[in-house]
């Protein structure tokens, strides 16, 4: 099934402005949102939706990319963002951003039955770069977070609405006579209590910014743009509610001298005309160090060693991927006048002259292996 046109769903034209993309969306959030329009299944199937635009066309790189590539952009690889990958969770953490940190106490989950709902506190979000040793190892960071936590001194009291229960009756009259609804209680969010007493310093929801440091341990080969979650390290909720949680997303920084692809790793080494001819022994980097690898004497510009496990873990815990270290002899390209006259003696000598082998495999037969 083809998917939605991101722009199409929020309404706006592809070259409306950051500003014109959030009202949209903020319009669609409230059109549909499911408090608005219990049990209805369309309805939230377009909240979603409009929520996943959201996310992609509020975030410049994301925008940038679908915009070149649409809904490709987003299916191969590339962790946690985009493709109908959202859960509530991350829908109700974009409203901090939306509605200004106050949705009343609405940012709870939704379905089940009636009854009091435990308030869930919004997501947090932040970024974390890793050096390539850092992912080809796994890493523990501690990284300070600022997050809302309930401030010591805030009490609460029955909500007088709901007189607890968390939900409100309405009766209205339809044609097939009068009918009694019930929804969330809008005053506590469908906690079934509001604030009594807060100290001066804590926001409306009894909640005062506090700066934490945060363990977050990373496994080895994760990817860039890829998500991790610390469960309960977002914002508190007011109340009995529980914590939301710390979205982590992965960025790779560059590496001086390797290429990640996949699991692989690519290293290009460049020999001296004597020491292709001589062969020799050379230092390279590795995630875990340097080792010393040889070159043999009459290797070929494009030949490529393969060092096996000596790439990233994979992240599913499937073995590691290689390095593969490719070899380019480099040609003078000054000579002075008595090693001009040496190359030029050896012009038509026999072994200067191209004999290629079988194992000496053209540049696509090799690529070809790299990928068996
Ligand atoms: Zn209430």
């Amino acid at each position: 099934m083809a998917k939605k046109d991101y722009y199409e769903i929020l309404g706006v034209s592809k070259g409306a402005s950051a500003a014109e993309i959030k009202k949209a969306y903020r319009k669609k959030a409230i059109e549909f949102h499911p408090d608005k329009n219990p049990d209805d299944k369309g309805a939230e199937a377009k909240f979603k939706e409009a929520a996943e635009a959201y996310e992609v066309l509020s975030d410049a790189d994301k925008k940038a990319r679908y915009d070149q590539f649409g809904h490709q952009a987003f299916e191969n690889g590339g962790g946690g963002f985009g493709g109908g990958g959202m859960n509530m969770d991350d829908i109700f953490s974009q409203f901090g951003d939306i509605f200004g940190g106050g949705f009343g106490g609405g940012f709870s989950g939704f379905g089940g039955g009636g009854g009091q709902r435990r308030v869930k506190g919004s997501n947090l979000r932040i970024r974390v770069k890793l050096t390539l040793e850092e992912i080809a190892n796994g890493v523990e960071k501690k990284i300070k977070v600022k997050r809302k936590v309930q401030a010591p001194g805030t009490t609460y009291k029955t909500c007088s609405t709901c007189n607890g229960s968390g939900q409100v009756t309405r009766i209205t009259n339809t044609i097939l006579g009068r009918m009694q609804t019930s929804a969330p209680c809008n005053v506590c969010g469908g906690a079934g209590q509001t604030i009594d007493k807060k100290p001066a310093d804590a926001d409306a929801q009894g909640l005062k910014v506090a700066e934490e440091t945060v363990s977050i341990k990373i496994p080895a080969g994760v990817v860039d743009g890829m998500q991790l979650k610390v469960s309960g390290k977002g914002n508190d909720a007011p109340g009995n509610g529980f914590s939301g949680d710390l979205l982590v997303a992965i960025e790779e920084e560059d590496h001086d001298t390797l290429q990640r692809e996949g699991d692989n790793l690519h290293y290009d080494l460049y020999v001296s005309y004597p020491d292709a001819v001589l062969g020799t022994s050379k230092e390279i980097d590795t995630v875990t160090g340097k080792v010393r690898i040889k070159v043999e004497a009459g290797v070929q510009s494009g030949k490529i060693l393969r060092l096996r496990g000596k790439g990233i873990p994979s992240i599913n815990g499937y073995g590691k991927g290689d390095l593969l270290v490719h070899v380019n002899v480099w040609t003078p390209k000054t000579l002075n006048k008595q090693q001009k006259e040496f190359f030029e003696s050896m012009r038509d000598d026999e072994h200067f002259s191209p004999k290629p082998e079988s194992s000496d495999k053209s540049f696509f037969e090799k690529v070809k292996d790299m990928f068996s």
